[in-house]
């Protein structure tokens, strides 16, 4: 019985190719013709350490070559002959892809620019803004954004994106009573004090109506 062979380490710079088997202390890349030690293509992960070509292209004999590659230079490992990397280089440049969400959050900070008030904050974080080809629609709650108001710098915006803008009104349910107090300060705490102290006052506590 012979005796097993630890074909894993190698003997006197002997390796075996991890594709097709073949075992060798000299090797050959098909692609450049470099001549390649059994130590140098085991650490280099069965790559050409002179062009980078892939395990595919390495050989334990030169068959292309009459000699079998006994003339064959030994492959350069100082990077000067090398071919360009054997990958893909890939653009992670950012590139901007102008989509509906992303016009429509620009469009809302521009109202939020145009907002002078709480108001009017309100009123431009509640827009309902869709887009429509090279349209913008902006529906403005009628209560909260005066209509008389031209938002100036979401026109603005919209004309940098290319886009015509179609401004109209809507009336839907407010989230707080009395829109007027949000036109009296630009501050939000001082305007939900003024919106708890009116609800104290004129409203009905959600706490007590929860209770009956
Ligand atoms: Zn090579």
């Amino acid at each position: 019985m012979a005796p097993a062979i630890d074909k894993t380490r190698p003997r006197d710079g002997v390796v075996r190719h991890p594709l097709w088997g073949g075992e060798s202390a000299v090797w050959f890349c098909l692609r450049c013709d470099g001549k390649i030690t059994g130590t140098q293509i085991a650490q280099n992960l069965w790559h050409c350490p002179g062009c980078g070509a892939s395990p595919l292209d390495i050989f334990n004999t030169a068959f292309w070559c009459e000699d079998g590659g006994i003339s064959l230079p030994s492959a350069k490992n100082d990077g000067a002959e090398r071919d360009k990397p054997d990958f893909k280089v890939v653009d992670d440049r950012p590139k901007l892809d102008v989509n509906e969400d992303k016009i429509i959050l620009l469009m809302r900070s521009a109202l939020l620019d145009d907002a002078t008030n709480i108001s009017e904050k309100l009123g431009a974080l509640q827009a309902q803004i869709s887009v429509d080809d090279d349209d913008v629609r902006i529906s403005l709650e009628d209560d909260l954004w005066p209509h008389d108001k031209e938002p100036i710098q979401a026109l603005t915006v919209a004309a940098q994106l290319g886009l015509k803008v179609e401004i109209e009104s809507m009336w839907s349910t407010l989230p707080f009573h009395w829109p007027g107090l949000g036109e009296l300060t630009p501050s939000t705490s001082e305007y939900t004090q003024l919106m708890l102290d009116a609800y104290a006052q004129y409203g009905g506590s959600p706490d007590k109506k929860a209770k009956e």
